[in-house]
C-alpha cells in the first residue's frame, strides 16, 4: 500500500509510531497528483513548495512532542475559503488573481493542528451549481468513470479525495454541495449544523444556508476533521456557543435504541430504481445493526426547490454586490465612467449561472415582488423546519437518497438549469432547516458509478449521524472499488 492510499486515521497512527513521516506522505500525494491530475482536473492551485515546507514543519513538531490533531496530513481546500498568501478564486474570473491577506477560521484551525495544505480545488463559480461545470478554471472529473461529472459545487474537493490526491478536503454546502459530490464520487461528506463551524473567511453565497464541512474517504476521518474545525468563533456572529464533543467517540458498533425515519416524500417519482435499491439495502443494514426503522412524513418537501431557489439567489444577489471592480479582483480598464466600469466589470467577470442568480435574487427582493417571493419563501421555509422538528419527535435520524440519480455525463444538463435545480431536491431542505446532513457510500450502480446514502439529524446531532454512518460503512464493507483512471 502506498502512503497516499491510507486513511487519515491510519496515517496518524503510522506517524505516531515513527513508521512514516509527513514528508513521505506529502511527497506520495504530490506524486499521485503528477500521475492522475491531468485526468482528474481537481486543482486550481497546487502549492507544492508550501506543502513540502508545511510537511517538514509538521515532522519537526511531531519530533518535539508538539504534534497537533492532524499533524502532517495533506488536505485540499475548496477555492472559496480564504487562504493567506494563496490565490482564492471562488472559481470565478472576477477573482482570478485575488490573494487573501488572511486565513479563514477553519483554515487557521487546520494549520494550528499541523495539517498540510496541498492546494485549492475547483468548484462551481461562487458555489452555484451541481456539477462544477460553471468553474472558470477547468472542470473536475469523476474518478470513477471517464466523461462523468464529479458533482458540485465542491466537485474538486470530492474528486481530489476520491482520486487519492489528498487525504481529505474542506468543502462548503449551501444546498447540497458537500453531500452531493461526496455521493457522486463515492466518499463521505458531512454538512454540519448551521452555526457548528465558523463561516469567517468562507466567501458568502447565501449566508443563512452556507456551512463548511469535511469530505473524506471514511466516516472516522470525517470525525477527525470535525474535531478540528468545529466550535464557536467570535468572528462569525452566527456561530453557536455549544460544546464540541469528541466526535471520534461516537464511532461505536451497534444501533440499539436508535430510531431511523424513512421520509416517504424522498422516495417518489424521478428516483432512479438503482439508487432506491441501494438506499433500501442500507436501511436493512442499519436494521440488522439494531436500529428501529419507521415511516415518517415531511409534507412540505415538494416546496423545497422553489423556496431554496428564491432564498439562495436573493442572498447571493446582495452578497455578490461587493464584486464591483473596486474592492477585489478583476476590473475593466476601458470604461469611461464609474457606472460603466461596474457594468463592464461585472458583465465580463461573472459567468452565466452567477448572472442568472443575481437577476433572480434582485427580482425576488425588489419592492412589489418582495412579499410575493422572498417573504413567502421565508414563511414556507419555517414550515419545512417544522416538518423536521415534528419528524425528530418520532425518530433520531432520517435516511434517504442524496440525489435522485448517480453521476451524469459532463455537458448533459448545461442548457437546462431547471433540470439541474431539480436534482437538488433531496439535499436543500437540510440547509433551509439548518440541520446536519451526511452522505455515506451505499453501493454502486451496474455501470460502476458510486451512490451515496443521506443521513440527516436534528440540530447539533452530528454524533448520531457519524455513529449511523460508521455502522453503515462497517455493515456494507464496500471495499475500495476500481477507479477509471489511467
Ligand atoms: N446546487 C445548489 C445550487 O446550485 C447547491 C450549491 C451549494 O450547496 N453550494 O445552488
Amino acid at each position: 500500500m502506498k502512503p497516499f492510499e491510507l486513511s487519515i486515521a491510519q496515517a496518524i497512527t503510522m506517524m505516531e509510531k515513527g513508521e512514516l513521516s509527513s514528508l513521505e506522505i506529502t511527497r506520495s500525494c504530490l506524486e499521485r497528483i503528477d500521475e492522475v491530475e491531468q485526468e482528474v482536473c481537481a486543482f486550481i492551485t497546487i502549492d507544492k513548495e508550501g506543502a513540502l515546507r508545511q510537511a517538514d514543519e509538521a515532522d519537526r513538531r511531531r519530533k518535539a512532542g508538539a504534534a497537533g490533531k492532524l499533524c502532517g496530513i495533506p488536505l485540499t481546500i475548496k477555492d472559496l475559503l480564504s487562504t493567506k498568501g494563496l490565490k482564492t478564486t471562488c472559481g470565478s474570473k472576477i477573482l482570478e488573481n485575488y490573494i487573501p491577506p488572511y486565513d479563514a477560521t477553519v483554515v487557521e484551525k487546520l494549520k494550528d493542528e499541523g495539517a498540510v495544505i496541498l492546494g485549492k480545488v475547483a468548484m462551481d463559480e461562487f458555489a452555484m451549481g451541481s456539477t462544477s461545470e460553471t468553474c472558470a478554471f477547468g472542470v473536475p472529473r469523476n474518478p470513477w468513470k471517464k466523461g462523468y461529472v464529479a458533482g458540485g459545487s465542491s466537485g474538486g474537493s470530492a474528486a481530489s479525495v476520491a482520486a487519492y490526491e489528498c487525504f481529505g478536503s474542506l468543502g462548503s454546502d449551501t444546498g447540497g454541495s458537500i453531500r452531493q459530490p461526496a455521493s457522486l464520487c463515492g466518499i463521505v461528506g458531512l454538512k454540519p449544523t448551521y452555526g457548528r463551524v465558523s463561516r469567517f473567511g468562507l466567501t458568502a453565497f447565501a449566508s443563512s444556508l452556507d456551512q463548511v464541512g469535511p469530505l473524506c474517504r471514511t466516516v472516522e476521518d470525517c470525525a477527525l476533521m470535525m474535531n478540528v474545525i468545529s466550535g464557536y468563533d467570535q468572528r462569525d456572529s452566527t456561530s453557536v456557543q455549544q460544546n464540541v464533543p469528541d466526535f471520534s467517540s461516537s464511532l461505536v458498533h451497534g444501533l440499539e435504541g436508535v430510531r431511523v425515519g424513512v421520509p416517504r416524500e424522498y422516495f417518489t417519482e424521478g428516483l432512479d430504481p438503482e439508487v432506491e435499491a441501494i438506499v433500501r439495502n442500507s436501511i436493512e443494514v442499519l436494521r440488522q445493526r439494531g436500529a428501529k426503522v419507521i415511516d415518517v412524513s415531511l409534507p412540505h418537501t415538494e416546496y423545497c426547490v422553489a423556496v431554496y431557489y428564491l432564498i439562495a439567489p436573493s442572498e447571493a444577489s446582495s452578497n455578490l454586490a461587493r464584486y464591483d471592480g473596486v474592492h477585489y479582483g478583476y476590473r475593466d480598464m476601458e470604461a469611461d465612467t464609474l457606472l460603466d466600469m461596474y457594468k463592464k466589470t461585472r458583465s465580463a467577470g461573472f459567468g452565466a449561472e452567477v448572472k442568472r442568480r443575481i437577476l433572480i435574487g434582485t427580482y425576488a427582493l425588489s419592492s412589489g415582488y418582495y412579499d410575493a417571493y422572498y417573504k413567502k419563501a421565508s414563511q414556507v421555509r419555517t414550515l419545512i423546519l417544522d416538518d423536521f422538528k415534528k419528524a425528530f419527535h418520532s425518530c433520531d435520524l432520517l435516511i434517504s437518497p442524496v440525489t435522485p440519480t448517480a453521476a451524469w455525463r459532463m455537458g448533459e444538463n448545461t442548457e437546462d438549469p431547471l433540470a439541474v435545480y431539480m436534482s437538488d431536491i433531496l439535499t436543500i431542505s437540510a440547509n433551509l432547516a439548518g440541520i446536519p446532513g451526511m452522505s455515506v457510500p451505499g453501493g454502486f450502480t451496474e455501470s460502476g458509478l458510486p451512490v451515496g446514502v443521506q443521513l440527516q439529524g436534528g440540530h447539533f446531532q452530528e454524533e448520531m449521524l457519524l455513529k449511523a454512518g460508521f455502522n453503515l460503512e462497517q455493515g456494507l464493507q464496500l471495499g475500495r472499488g476500481k477507479l477509471d483512471l489511467g
